[in-house]
């Protein structure tokens, strides 16, 4: 028997193509993980925004099998920057053509007096930023857009943090962009369906026996001499544990020491705002912003991907894992005001919402943790343990990764 921890999208794949007989675990009370879906009303809020884009063609054929085509909308993806009350097309490293001319001027000198010996001195994500683009673009954008993000010192985080889905170009790609705008990248074309992102997990949870997920049932602690996963219902036995709780909570319910320092990560604070018309902002999908003077990092618009004629809000805000979150009506004000000054809301009345936290959200690639988790995993895998999933491999990757890495691990261990 093998036990799965998780009725997210990486627990659901692996009990999806694993010939095992198996019992999920889940400790909330439906399916879906980070991948959930609220209906407010007119409103359709996922956990925050969660877009899809497949790079394996037999992944999102095993996706949407279970969804009609007209449920799922192909978005061509209109996103920016607002750079000093400004909008700037993202990513902004392709897009300084459209900054005041002196800002411009700065970037584009930086970005032609790189040193030539600049890679030699990367060490970490920020170095990385200066040798790639220059101070220019590194400081007026990169830099403060993902400290806010990360919450944390991007001297930190490994020069490769954001694997694929960090935009990198050079300075040829920049200059041709300048005339003929590509702002190539990983979603340019994304899938929404129109019912939210939680219709991407029930379509896997479709190929999943639903008398053998538990809700409402809690991993406590897992004897891995054993073999029995403790929960705060029972004890069982398993041949196999699959896990796609946080790595961390996985190493802490199997009693393995580890230095907590290495294993950091932030926390995002989201905010659903549901109003009673339309705003200003009426192309955008989502939008970045670097001005640490505002309280949040990005802010996006369902309501323009729906085609809704109400504004419907998520506004995401990064806090170090470590970090207190403030008051969530101070900080509801708080965004209110910020949405305001930046023109998103005008006349429009806030006429519903809700609050969620994601902990972790993005997890801190570094290469200690890197190796750590290496050795860490190799180590559960001699006891049968597999920490599979977006947090349960301490990585930053996308739903189709994580189905991707499910039936990978069924395959192998089947
Ligand atoms: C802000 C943000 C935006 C994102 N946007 C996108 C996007 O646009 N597109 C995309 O493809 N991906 C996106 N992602 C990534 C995506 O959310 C994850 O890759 C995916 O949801 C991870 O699924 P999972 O099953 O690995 O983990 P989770 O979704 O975290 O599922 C783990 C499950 O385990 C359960 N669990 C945990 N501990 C226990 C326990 N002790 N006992 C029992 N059950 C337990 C949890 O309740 C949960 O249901 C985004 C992530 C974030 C943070």
């Amino acid at each position: 028997m093998d036990i799965i921890i998780g009725a997210g999208i990486s627990g659901l794949g692996y009990a999806a193509a694993t010939l095992h007989d198996y019992t999920i675990i889940e400790r909330e009370d439906r399916v879906g993980g980070y991948c959930k879906t609220f209906y407010e009303g007119d409103y359709v809020w996922d956990y925050s925004g969660h877009f899809f884009h497949f790079q394996h063609p037999k992944i999102k054929d095993y996706v949407m099998e279970q969804i009609a085509e007209e449920e799922m909308l192909s978005v061509q993806k209109k996103t920016q920057i607002i750079y000093n009350g400004r909008h700037i097309d993202f990513p902004f490293q392709m897009n300084i053509h459209q900054l005041e001319k002196e800002e411009f001027i700065d970037c584009l000198y930086d970005l032609f007096n790189i040193p030539e010996d600049a890679d030699k001195n990367i060490t970490s994500f920020k170095t990385m930023l200066y040798a790639k683009f220059g101070r220019g673009i590194a400081e007026k954008f990169l830099i403060p857009y993902n400290s806010k993000l990360y919450a944390t010192d991007l001297d930190k985080l490994d020069v490769d943090a954001m694997g694929r889905f960090f935009p990198y170009a050079d300075k040829e790609q920049i200059i041709r962009n300048f005339r003929n705008t590509t702002n190539k990248s990983y979603n340019a074309t994304f899938l929404y369906p129109k019912r939210g992102c939680v219709r991407v997990v029930e379509s896997v949870a479709s190929h999943v026996d639903s008398s053998k997920i538990f809700f409402n049932e809690n991993c406590l602690k897992i004897d891995t001499e054993h073999q029995i996963v403790h929960t705060d219902k029972r004890d069982i036995h398993y041949d196999h544990l699959i896990s796609s709780m946080p790595f961390t909570h996985l190493m802490d319910a199997c009693g393995i020491e580890y230095d907590k320092e290495i294993y950091s990560c932030n926390k995002v604070m989201v905010f659903n705002l549901g109003f009673d018309s339309k705003g200003p902002e009426t192309q955008n999908n989502w939008i970045y912003f670097p001005n640490t003077n505002l309280v949040f990092y990005r802010v996006g618009f369902y309501d323009n991907i729906l085609q809704q004629n109400k504004m419907s809000l998520y506004v995401e805000i990064g806090f170090n894992h470590s970090e207190k979150i403030p008051d969530e009506q101070e900080l509801l004000q708080r965004t209110m005001e910020d949405l305001r000054k930046v023109g998103i809301v005008t006349t429009q009345k806030l006429i519903a919402h809700n609050t969620l936290v994601m902990d972790p959200a993005y997890v801190h690639i570094t290469k200690s943790s890197e190796q750590d988790k290496q050795d860490k995993m190799e180590q559960l895998a001699s006891k049968n343990i597999y920490s599979i999933g977006r947090y349960g491999a301490w990585k930053y990757c996308s739903l189709e990764d994580n189905l991707f890495d499910a039936f990978e691990l069924a395959k192998r261990i089947g």
